[in-house]
């Protein structure tokens, strides 16, 4: 197990870290996954930042300037993007943050633990990662920003009683216990 022992500061500037390794030009998204040992005590088991597959990322192709997509073009100026163009390559190539941080942490080989998983995103996730974080036995959400579905998420938190809690400051963290 890691020993990455913090209090809710370092929480949210491991979040802050994550997200600065983001190679999403759409979002800087990062997520940390951890486990609350007690009060302002927790221990990080694992991080996650939008990244993609493949040979390209998403910052080398795209660039998003007020709301209009546009390919980088080897230094010889921009292209407007068509519609969708990024939407296309981000279903196909991009991983979101808390998918990784998924992924690294079943690498961690928990194995039949009985932590009680907790997570701190810089947006509310996503539908398709909001099933695989309860899946994966998330027990309670925290997240800086809404997300575009932010309703359908947090009627899947409610069905799964399962607190879904917006922060404003890393105090938040320890107020929800
Ligand atoms: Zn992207
Ligand atoms: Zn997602």
């Amino acid at each position: 197990m890691s020993d990455k022992l913090v209090n809710a500061q370092g929480l949210l500037q491991e979040l802050f870290t994550s997200e600065n390794k983001s190679t999403c030009s759409a979002k800087k998204v990062g997520c940390v996954i951890f486990h609350r040992i007690e009060n302002n005590k927790f221990e990080i088991l694992s991080t996650g930042w939008n990244d993609s597959i493949g040979p390209c990322k998403c910052t080398e192709l795209f660039e998003k300037q007020n709301g209009t997509w546009f390919y980088k073009n080897n230094g010889k100026g921009m292209l407007e993007c068509e519609m969708n163009a990024h939407k296309k390559f981000s279903e196909k190539y991009e991983v979101h943050a808390e998918m990784m941080a998924l992924t690294n942490l079943n690498k961690m080989n928990l194995g039949n633990h009985s932590l009680q998983l907790e997570i701190l995103s810089t947006y509310s996730s996503c539908i398709n990662c909001t099933k695989h974080l309860l899946y994966n036995g998330i027990s309670r959400a925290f997240y800086v920003h809404s997300f575009d579905d932010i309703v359908d998420v947090k009627r899947m938190y409610t069905i799964l009683e399962t607190p879904l809690i917006q922060i404003t400051k890393a105090s938040d963290i320890n107020a929800n216990r």
